[in-house]
């Protein structure tokens, strides 16, 4: 089962996001990761 992944606006990554939300290349906080579908398309709502 694939797990969640969140494009980072700031580094422009598809990641899954260190436990406290962060991103794990840049260590951008949560509220600049945004959830993609597996393909890394933006998942809208
Ligand atoms: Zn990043």
């Amino acid at each position: 089962m694939a797990e969640q992944k969140y494009r980072c606006i700031v580094c422009g990554a598809i990641v899954t996001p260190n436990p406290d939300g962060t991103c794990p290349v840049c260590g951008a906080p949560r509220e600049m990761l945004v959830p993609v579908d597996e393909n890394g398309n933006d998942i809208e709502g």
